[in-house]
């Protein structure tokens, strides 16, 4: 696998999505490129944020049940 056909790969790498044969040419990759290597990384930050993002919202779901309740109460 070369630097083409991996980076498009590296976000479903990431989450697991590649099958079996797919994710050993792109970890090889990785093994022997630098640059893909850090572009892996950066996908992988990118990811983690993105996350972390969603959770941040997701805490804001009681609070508006709460204030729903508080309307529904008045
Ligand atoms: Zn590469």
């Amino acid at each position: 696998m070369d630097c083409e056909e991996s980076l498009p790969l590296l976000s479903e790498y990431h989450a697991g999505a590649l099958d079996e044969s797919t994710r050993e040419g792109v970890r090889e990759h990785l093994g022997c490129c630098p640059p893909c290597d850090g572009v892996y990384r950066d996908v992988e930050t990118i990811i983690v944020s993105a996350s972390s993002l969603r959770e941040e919202e997701s805490i804001s779901f009681p609070d508006e049940t709460a204030v729903w309740q508080r309307i529904q109460f008045s």
